[in-house]
């Protein structure tokens, strides 16, 4: 209760810090102008799905969706999965830092400003149960809730389940990815409205949206954006 108070009263008394450099913010963010220059920006990447892309020959897309168009419609994926991002990303994840899935969260509701027709729903990339117990929190849920405040559109975190714990997918090969996912998850309630997003912290293949996406489509929801703070 006290620790609660203390929080309280610093949040409104004192100046918010940058959580990468400990430097005065300036900004309502607990980000420095110096640290949000060096934010690792996704700017020449796939139009379709995000993948970075070392060619700058804008718009462009990439082979992969060009041979096998993925089921979502359009990838939000402002940051790439390096430096800064990553190290953000990994202390909210694993070391349960709240300030950080504020910060990320805020990072791209910014982004989504810019976007013309936004969707009636957002869908946090669901976890397993017992995942959500280790963990205590699902990172995407909490990203999903900050941009919900900005962008005043509800989050539906209960229509799509994860049928069963999926091994970890950063420790697969891109196959056994694709396998791995397969049937993971589970629709257990209508969506009634037909534009919807995704949202999860870091993008790597696109298997798992892909998915999620390809049962959505499956289910009449027409169209299906992916947005993710960061693309590995
Ligand atoms: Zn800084
Ligand atoms: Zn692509």
């Amino acid at each position: 209760m006290v620790n609660n108070w203390i929080n309280i009263i610093q949040e409104y008394c004192l100046p918010p810090t940058c959580l990468f450099c400990n430097e005065p913010s300036h900004n309502p963010r607990d980000l420095c102008s110096f640290c949000e220059k060096a934010l690792p920006r996704n700017k020449d990447c796939c139009i379709h799905c995000g993948q970075p892309m070392t060619l700058a020959n804008n718009p462009s897309i990439c082979g992969q969706c060009l041979t096998n168009p993925p089921y979502f419609d359009s990838t939000l994926a402002p940051f790439r999965y390096q430096r800064t991002v990553r190290y953000a990303i990994q202390s909210f994840k694993y070391h349960n830092n709240y300030n950080f899935a504020r910060l990320l969260g805020e990072l791209l509701a910014n982004e989504i400003a810019t976007e013309k027709t936004l969707p009636q729903r957002l869908i946090p990339v669901p976890l397993h149960a017992s995942r959500y117990r280790e963990r205590g929190f699902n990172q995407a849920f909490e990203i999903a809730k900050i941009i919900s405040q900005h962008h005043k559109i509800p989050v539906d975190n209960c229509s799509l389940q994860r049928r069963r714990p999926t091994d970890y997918q950063s420790h697969l090969k891109a196959k056994s990815r694709s396998q791995n996912i397969k049937n993971a998850f589970l629709l257990s309630q209508k969506i009634t409205v037909p534009h919807v997003a995704i949202i999860d912290d870091v993008m790597t293949t696109g298997n798992t949206v892909n998915e999620l996406a390809r049962m959505l489509k499956t289910a009449g929801v027409q169209n299906v954006d992916v947005w993710v703070c960061a693309r590995a």
